[in-house]
């Protein structure tokens, strides 16, 4: 007998590499490759002359960045959660939601984090293989179940669910909750948020980390009714009232108030995207249709992780999962055109 015997062991998530040396081409981790707004960058310097604010605890209820939630999104603030980061807020929702007997239903191909969270919590789950294109079969997700998460565009697929498609899951699961991972909805396709004034089994989960360009500050919420989310509050309330610093909320806050910069960028990433798209199939690469600010590319005849660390050598970072169906696909993160020129250029080195 060890003390190591009693320890609660488990196989992490592997977050992307973020590397030291700042000269990298970085398109590994769907950062958005444009500063968040300037209105950030104000509080960031006003916030040098209020530290004194820093002695006292934040507001536990976050109202000032759920009020400008309720106000953006046109909701009752009672529908809104924040955390840090949607990792914290998908975190909490499972082990709120996810407490039944039966298999939380989730794609095999997804979002690697939620093994590891049904893992840590002790939940039950179920891989439902997407389709041979990566398409995700709404069908699969009629069957007994104790919850569902969908990443809706996918991840690292990038493909995107339509909302009909999405709606019949929900409507179907009357006794599950149903989460929607809207990690990337803000580069494409149409978010599942109005469906939750019909359906209370509904958790929209969204990030400031990339349409926003705050990654760093740690920003996440959920959208669902009333009751949903008085379940999600109870839950973060017994683990830590005081998720989210003085600061961020005040930068995402700011961050809300500047909805033209925000149309502003996520158009730019869109243009790149599509631009990107067209430039990779005449390098020889396969893209799935992005609905994200990523690209998820095979080459015909290169190997992916060959691809992945020569273009490491070259200082250019992309993302390569060693996972079953996708290790001979590539992530690329849409940078700026600037990026993506370097990018180019080092690939038709490469492949020659
Ligand atoms: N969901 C998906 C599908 C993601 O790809 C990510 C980013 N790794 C997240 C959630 C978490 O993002 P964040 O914690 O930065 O909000």
């Amino acid at each position: 007998m060890s003390w190591t015997d009693n320890i609660r062991k488990i196989t992490p998530y592997v977050p992307g590499e973020q590397p030291k040396n700042p000269d990298v081409v970085k398109l590994n981790t769907n950062e958005n490759p444009y500063p968040p707004s300037p209105k950030v960058s104000k509080v960031l310097k006003s916030i040098s002359q209020d530290y004194d604010v820093l002695r006292k605890y934040p507001d536990a209820d976050m109202s000032i960045l759920v009020d400008a939630l309720s106000r953006t999104y046109d909701l009752d603030p009672d529908c809104v959660f924040a955390g840090v980061g949607s990792d914290d807020v998908l975190a909490m929702s499972f082990l709120t939601f996810f407490n039944s007997d039966k298999p939380v239903l989730f794609p095999d191909v997804t979002y690697s984090f939620y093994p590891v969270w049904a893992d840590l919590f002790g939940i039950k789950y179920k891989e439902i293989p997407v389709r041979d294109d990566f398409t995700i079969d709404p069908d699969a997700y009629l069957q007994p179940n104790g919850g569902i998460v969908i990443a809706n565009p996918n991840a690292p697929t990038s493909i995107y669910l339509g909302l009909d498609h999405i709606e019949k899951i929900v409507k179907n699961n009357p006794d599950s909750v149903v989460i929607i991972d809207e990690a990337y909805i803000d580069f494409g396709g149409q978010s599942a948020l109005p469906l939750i004034h019909t359906y209370d089994n509904l958790l929209v989960v969204r990030t400031f980390s990339k349409s926003r360009s705050l990654a760093g500050a740690r920003i996440g919420m959920a959208f669902g009714c009333s009751k949903l989310i008085s379940y999600l509050r109870d839950v973060k309330f017994s683990i830590n009232s005081y998720t989210m610093s003085h600061d961020v909320l005040r930068i995402g806050t700011a961050s809300l108030e500047d909805e033209e910069y925000f149309t502003e960028i996520t158009s730019r990433v869109i243009d790149t995207r599509n631009k990107a798209a067209v430039k990779l199939n005449e390098l020889g690469f396969t893209c799935l249709p992005s609905a994200t600010n990523f690209l998820f590319v095979t080459h015909a005849s290169r190997n992916a992780k060959e691809i992945f660390t020569a273009l490491k050598e070259r200082n250019i970072y992309i993302r390569y999962f060693n996972l079953p169906r996708i290790d001979n696909y590539l992530r690329i993160t849409v940078g700026t055109p600037e990026e993506m020129e370097k990018l180019y250029d080092a690939l038709k080195t490469i492949l020659n």
